[in-house]
């Protein structure tokens, strides 16, 4: 089936084709205004998936982004960051999520997933600035892992997750301070210890550092398995924040019984359990979530068989465990990018992740027929808030204006205090694998 052709926004286009079978419809029509409009108005992730989440109050807000860079024409745009960059050489590097519109991954000298982009910030350690389109956690990542005279570069500071916003570091101390007097500090026989904290790649630095501090460990979705055993070696259960979905289906898969694995509400005391199920846990699942990946349903994956018979299933870990245990397969971005890679010519895939990489991929894929679950188009809302205008405006202030300073904006800096042992809990991670 061809894809159908759709346009979301009509000067830079969000969507530029739509999935066999989509109904072309958005899940708000706030996704044809430009982004700038929702940094001047109340706090919000913007439009798309996670519009509904309720903002921490002390979320980063993006200042008004200059006129010239709102009112410029796609094209015009394309010529100021293309000549920006060559100026600039060397001093740059530009970093792209897969999840990024195409109208900015064209300008990424590296695409990829949070921790492969960290990586790859490695490989330049001549350039001045690294530019991350991206959201805020990655950014923090790759300051803590880039050399001190490097300056991360966020296009637009409202571009956070309201998944790594589910769990803050107060509320995660609380947690850890009501688990320890449960639990108290001992080791048991084997020298495990009674609880490690683990935190998903996404989420802030700070409860990277707190991991660091406390024995614990950061993981992928393309790791959790190997982390969870590097965890369960070291201690008799695991804090598993913020994303319950991955913790879930990657313990689920390990063999670790529902029953054993309670889930942490940080609005209850106990994160609403009891004693004695907080003792016989194996997994204490943080009560956190994609709004992308939520979006994802049984019943989605049931119409896909009935009208794409042969199709491939392959869905984010970040969806819920019914979703994950009904599809054929569950896998990170890498996995999800990798096995349509390496598909026979003429394959058929529906894919369970954000709309902008599988339009990507059945757009460099045409001998596949590749479509995402939801056809309804509802990208990651703070992804979105990166726009081509944003990355005007930083490249051009990095040039100088009018032959004025360079000018770094939106710089992303993780302090030292925070920084030191969120490395720690990183390179423990980079130490588990296998
Ligand atoms: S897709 Fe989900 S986890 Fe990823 S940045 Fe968006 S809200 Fe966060």
């Amino acid at each position: 089936m061809t894809p159908t052709a759709l346009s979301v926004d009509s000067e830079i286009q969000l969507i530029t084709a739509g999935a066999p079978g989509a109904t072309g419809s958005t899940c708000t029509p706030e996704l044809a205004e430009g982004p700038w409009q929702f940094d001047l108005k109340p706090p919000s992730y913007g439009p798309g998936a996670s519009m509904a989440d309720p903002i921490p109050a002390d979320a980063p807000r993006q200042g008004e982004l200059p006129e010239e860079y709102k009112t410029a024409s796609k094209a015009e745009l394309d010529a100021r960051i293309r000549a920006a960059k060559a100026t600039l050489g060397d001093r740059v590097v530009v970093l792209g999520h897969f999840y990024q519109r195409d109208e900015v991954v064209q300008y990424a000298d590296f695409v990829g997933d949070s921790f492969q982009l960290a990586n790859a910030a490695l490989t330049v350690p001549e350039a001045e600035a690294i530019v991350f389109c991206g959201v805020h956690f990655m950014a923090e990542t790759a300051d803590i892992l880039a050399r001190p005279q490097q300056a991360v570069i966020l296009p637009n500071l409202a571009a956070g997750c309201s998944m790594a916003d589910m769990a803050d570091i107060d509320s995660v101390e609380e947690a850890w301070a009501e688990l320890s007097a449960i639990y108290g500090t001992e080791p048991d026989a084997s020298g495990r210890v009674p609880v490690i904290p683990v935190t998903y790649m996404n989420s802030s630095a700070a409860l990277k550092g707190f991991c660091g501090q406390n024995g614990g460990i950061v993981c992928t979705s393309s790791n959790a398995a190997t982390v969870l055993e590097w965890a369960f070696e070291r201690g008799q259960r695991v804090l598993f924040f913020p994303d319950q979905h991955l913790g879930r289906n990657t313990a689920k898969a390990m063999g670790v019984p529902l029953e054993r694995m309670p889930m942490w509400n940080p609005r209850k005391a106990l994160g609403g359990n009891s004693e004695e199920s907080l003792l016989d846990a194996q997994v204490i699942l943080w009560h956190g979530f994609c709004s992308v990946h939520k979006r994802f349903t049984v019943a989605q994956i049931e119409k896909a068989r009935a009208s794409h018979p042969g199709v491939q299933v392959i869905v984010h870990p970040e969806c819920p465990m019914p979703v994950v245990d009904a599809a054929d397969a569950a896998g990170s971005t890498d996995f999800i990018v990798k096995a349509i890679a390496a598909a026979p010519a003429g394959s058929t895939f529906a894919i369970g992740t954000e709309i902008n990489l599988v339009q990507r991929l059945a757009n460099e894929y045409p001998q596949h027929t590749i479509f995402c679950l939801d056809d309804v188009i509802c990208p990651c809302s703070t992804m979105y808030r990166i726009h081509p205008g944003y990355l005007a405006w930083v490249l051009e202030s990095l040039v100088g204006v009018d032959g004025g300073p360079s000018v770094v904006q939106n710089r992303i800096v993780v302090d030292e205090a925070v920084a030191a042992p969120a490395r720690v809990a990183l390179e423990r991670m980079l130490s588990a694998r296998p």
